[in-house]
């Protein structure tokens, strides 16, 4: 019963982002809504209502079904149940029922503004509180790529304002997003009076439009400057919005002059946002800019250990590695790989293998794709454009054209595919010493022979398809 209910935990959020709704319409339907049974060709969910199931057979079962493959790698048929239904036939045992046929928002709890926005926090979050309490500062693994970033966020969220703004940048899947929600977990429990408020920056424009479209701004201004901490995620969405950077400059020179702390994530430096009007650049670059890199090894092993303990997926140390010389350049990719890998082990009862894992892979990262087959894809291409054969690169031979192309080879192999010097050397039978002077040779030639540069870019390109 665990695994289907970490299945359906994972199932959710892709759902969401398949129908990319918005979240209060997302909840609206989903929000009960559970994966109860999954077999290799029936899945089952379970909606609260008989309206909600209505709703989800006819609006979104195509859907559901496309995300639920996106999760455990293969095609089901997707049948939706209400509650009453599973109890009448199965006689499913639940807390007590009465689900109210209306969609509630809750609007519930004490008054003082706070509550509002908090609440207004986990719509524009855009995911369950419960979720939320899954990015913490404990469970953000670190290592030298983000621990810059996680002390400053850690160092913000214990003494707001000591560094203002704080402006945080990476690239995509790297963790920015889990810092800011560790910072208002923090926030929460240290400073409960603190009115927060987060927003992801297409929200914060969206609201600014209809705000706008309506003619009544005031309400919109009124909210973003009566918080005590603003985080923004996403902010290169502000490039080339002139309109939307007026406004925020307003309110984030209101928070910043009264020493309200806002902390904000973008893909890129401030400098990189373009355009971005100067006036909100220096502000941004007027805190401490902190930056997320991709993890090294030793970190993807740690992250690659711990999110297979937390899903409670076996696996060997040999594939934990595997994976971690596999996916390098994303932790969102790698959490999506561990959670397939679990759902596909745990239904065939079987455990991770290689050809598992490089299949999860080419679902997940379609342009990544395992070294033996990259080999094979450089030396046929070095083969074909140099018009030397295989088998002769891999020889003894040292004919001009045949030691060009073996260099080439060589140097796109070390280039393309994280093996060692002494791998290569293995793949050429040639010592180590060997296949640095290939390298070497290569990249002198790119710097002074004319035109040669273009010429391994160009192979680069048609060996990436
Ligand atoms: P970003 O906002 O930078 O695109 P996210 O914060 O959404 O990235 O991170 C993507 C996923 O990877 C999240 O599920 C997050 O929990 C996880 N993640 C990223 N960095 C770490 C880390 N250092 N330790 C643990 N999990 C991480
Ligand atoms: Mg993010």
């Amino acid at each position: 019963m665990d695994d289907i209910k970490s299945i359906s935990d994972a199932v959710m959020p892709v759902i969401e982002q398949r129908i990319g709704a918005a979240p209060a319409i997302f909840n609206l339907w989903f929000g009960e809504v559970e994966l109860i049974s999954l077999s290799d060709t029936e899945a089952v969910f379970v909606a609260p209502t008989e309206l909600k199931k209505k709703i989800l057979i006819t609006k979104y079962i195509h859907q559901m079904g496309n995300a639920l493959e996106d999760v455990i790698g293969f095609t089901v048929e997707v049948k939706i149940v209400s509650r009453d239904e599973l109890e009448e036939v199965e006689e499913f045992i639940e807390d007590d029922d009465d689900e109210d046929d209306i969609p509630v928002p809750d609007p519930t709890e004490e008054d003082d503004g706070k509550e509002e926005i908090i609440s207004e926090f986990i719509s524009g979050a855009s995911d369950k509180p419960s979720m939320l309490d899954n990015y913490t500062f404990d469970n953000f693994v670190v290592g030298s790529s983000n621990t810059f970033a996680k002390a400053a966020c850690m160092a913000v969220a214990k003494e707001p304002t000591v560094y203002n703004p704080l402006f945080i940048y990476g690239n995509s899947g790297l963790g920015k997003t889990h810092l800011l929600y560790a910072i208002i977990n923090y926030m929460k429990h240290n400073h409960p009076n603190l009115k927060i408020v987060y927003k992801k920056c297409e929200t914060f424009l969206a609201e600014l439009i209809e705000a706008l479209q309506a003619g009544f701004v005031a309400p919109f201004k009124e909210k973003y400057r009566r918080c005590d901490v603003l985080l923004i995620d996403d902010i290169q969405f502000l490039a080339g919005k002139e309109m939307t950077q007026e406004e925020f400059f307003h309110t984030f020179s209101a928070l910043y002059e009264s020493d309200k702390q806002i902390i904000l994530t973008s893909d890129r430096p401030p400098k990189d946002i373009k355009p971005l009007s100067d006036r909100l650049k220096s502000r941004f670059e007027g805190g401490l800019l902190a930056d997320v890199q991709p993890p090294n090894f030793e970190l993807r092993i740690a992250i690659i250990r711990k999110k297979a303990d937390d899903i409670g997926l076996t696996i060997s140390n040999e594939m934990v590695e595997y994976m971690a010389e596999r996916l390098q350049n994303n932790i969102r990719q790698i959490e999506g790989a561990l959670k397939r890998l679990y759902a596909v082990c745990s239904f065939t009862a079987t455990s991770v293998t290689k050809d598992k894992v490089d299949e999860v892979i080419s679902i997940i990262d379609p342009g990544n794709i395992p070294a033996d087959a990259m080999i094979e894809r450089i030396l046929g291409s070095v083969s074909k454009h140099y018009g030397v054969d295989i088998e002769s690169m891999k020889s003894k031979k040292k004919t001009d054209s045949i030691a060009k192309a073996r260099h080439v080879a060589i140097y796109l192999i070390r280039n393309m595919t994280s093996l060692t010097l002494k791998e290569i050397g293995g793949i050429f039978d040639r010592n180590h010493a060997t296949v640095m002077a290939s390298i070497d040779y290569v990249e002198l030639n790119m710097r002074t022979v004319n035109g040669y540069e273009r010429e391994i870019k160009q192979l680069k390109k048609e060996i990436k398809g």
